[in-house]
């Protein structure tokens, strides 16, 4: 459909919608054979900590060239667990950007210590390092940088700054499984990275998480604390026919079960495939966008494979938010905003006295970005509409 022959009323004014049927901003991608792994796992003897657990493991550590994966229950306990493995505490400071979902900072709350917000570089969205830096003090045990909406993060000058202050780093890679950082794929840049297997993610089990280590000490501390810090598993347990089992540090039931593993397994293969649609897709999109007043796609580096879990832009501050959202809506575009900065949450603001001003790039940009549609099952022809109703949209409400 031709910009030409949809342009005229908006939608939300009464006018024709430029689709009948809603394009959601994400969406996952289950095929039979994803669906048939699964049923063979639950007509096993083992529905968790059995043997998909350690295959899907394997697959996982190889495609991120990691020498360690360890699976668990969300990506969340993945990022729990980087804290946990490290040490940090009460007392102890981790450096992470307010521009990601809350899982991210809740980490180190879990384990007592103080998350420190620094502010994201302006055209990617990415964790500073010069504002990084800012905030290393004499307590600052690890930074947590986010691959925010799927580009990695300028590593380079993170594990500099980690070296000279003898600071762990950790990557927050929810967004960029399949992505890479110049010779690198995401998943073995960093000391230890996260990973979430949430059905709007690159891969899915449902709910489910990764993380990814060349430590083999690290993936060892991991796999005790997902099953609360006990050394051996039920299944090594019934091998060697013994009840006797020790708890040596304190732990969760972190785990994840085996048809979740199987159907991860069975949608790793297309994980390749699916990173190059999205990128297609993304291509697309800022090719038409470019003829789009009042709208702007985020900087890419040079030395990035992106991964686009998200294709975030920017909008003309002419532009309400709020209202593009919810005419996009009816021409039948979803969209999503991601993200609030976690710093100006209600529970941050009221346990640490975070508040404007403390990281205004993030901040700014927050009234600005809006993520559009982006998923692999995505056709041309739904491009075309979120392209389409963005021309329109645009136009009819910028004045
Ligand atoms: C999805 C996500 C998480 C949390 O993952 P869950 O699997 O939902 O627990 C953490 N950080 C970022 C950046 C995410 O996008």
């Amino acid at each position: 459909m031709g910009i030409s022959d949809i342009a005229g009323e908006l939608a939300i004014n009464g006018g024709r919608p430029v689709r009948s049927t809603l394009l959601p901003y994400g969406r996952q991608s289950v095929d039979d054979d994803d669906i048939a792994a699964v049923v063979e796992v639950l007509r096993s003897d083992w529905l968790t900590t059995g043997p998909n657990v350690a295959d899907f493991e394997r697959a996982f550590a190889t495609t991120c060239g990691a020498r360690e994966a360890v699976a668990v229950s969300s990506g969340t306990a993945a990022l729990h667990a980087c804290m946990h493995v490290l040490g940090i505490g009460p007392g102890d400071e981790v450096i992470v950007p307010p521009l990601t979902f809350a899982a991210t900072a809740n980490c180190v709350l879990y384990q007592g210590g103080t998350p420190i917000f620094a502010d994201v570089d302006a055209a990617t969205l990415l964790l500073d390092p010069e504002r990084v830096e800012e905030k290393v003090t004499g307590r600052t045990k690890a930074i947590v940088a986010v691959d925010y909406a799927g580009q990695a993060c300028e590593y380079d000058a993170l594990r500099e700054i980690a070296d000279r202050h003898g600071l762990a780093l950790v990557a927050d890679g929810c967004h960029a499984l399949g992505g890479r950082y110049q010779d690198s794929a995401v998943g073995s840049v960093a000391d230890l990275t996260a990973f979430s297997l949430h059905p709007v993610k690159h891969v899915t089990t449902g709910e489910g998480g990764v993380l990814t280590t060349d430590d083999r000490e690290l993936a060892r501390r991991a796999r005790n604390f997902r099953s609360h810090g006990i050394t051996s598993d039920h299944r090594q347990r019934e091998a060697a026919g013994s009840w006797h089992y020790e708890m040596v540090e304190l732990g969760y039931n972190y785990r994840i079960t085996d048809f979740q593993c199987a159907l991860g397994l069975s949608q790793l293969q297309k994980l390749r495939a699916w990173v190059r649609r999205r990128q297609e897709i993304a291509s697309a999109l800022s090719v038409g966008i470019s003829d789009i007043p009042g709208v702007e796609p985020l900087a890419v580096r040079a030395d990035v494979s992106h991964a686009y879990h998200l294709f975030v832009v920017r909008l003309d501050p002419v532009l309400d938010r709020a209202r593009v959202v919810a005419a996009l809506r009816a021409e039948g575009i979803g969209s999503n905003v991601h993200y609030i900065p976690v710093h100006l949450h209600p529970y941050y603001r009221a346990r640490f006295g975070t508040s404007e001003g403390m990281c205004p790039v993030a901040e700014k940009v927050y009234h600005a970005i809006l993520s559009l549609p982006m998923f692999p099952l995505m056709t041309d022809a739904d491009v075309d509409d979120v392209l389409a109703a963005l021309s329109k949209v645009t136009a009819g409400l910028g004045g």
